[in-house]
């Protein structure tokens, strides 16, 4: 694999590393959504969220919460988005497996707004059609 994720595990290329340990890295994401915004990177090069397995999914994400409580303590951040983008019509930009933690303040510019389509969709329907696919 050639992603620059894989780069950086690898060495290739420089980053501002903040967590490692066998499993996963931590790394600041250079566009700084927000002051202390952090990728927590599996390893293991799994493309996304539907493709990881999950002993990497559940390190990478008890990673992120251990490192949302330093980073949300470090600059005084009121609040914390844990975010996954999972393909390229949700925003993945980089097809290496991810999550952001973006701390939030009073003050910040960012955007994450959810439009309400409610009465749209049928819920019990939609929710037949979910529990058909459930594999677990
Ligand atoms: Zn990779």
């Amino acid at each position: 694999m050639s992603d620059i994720f894989c780069k950086i595990i690898n060495g290739e290329i420089s980053s501002a590393k903040i967590y490692e340990d066998e499993d996963v890295l931590a790394i600041l994401d250079l566009s700084q959504a927000t002051k202390g915004h952090t990728l927590v990177l599996s390893k293991k090069h799994f493309d996304n969220l539907l493709e990881i397995d999950d002993y990497d999914y559940l390190k990478v994400m008890s990673t992120a919460k251990e490192l949302a409580k330093a980073i949300v303590k470090t600059f005084n951040a009121k609040g914390v988005n844990i975010l996954n983008n999972c393909g390229e019509a949700a925003g993945q930009t980089i097809m290496h497996f991810h999550v952001h933690i973006i701390p939030r303040y009073e003050d910040d510019d960012l955007k994450i707004d959810f439009v309400d389509h409610q009465g749209k969709f049928d819920l019990n329907k939609l929710k037949e059609e979910i529990i058909k696919n459930i594999e677990k």
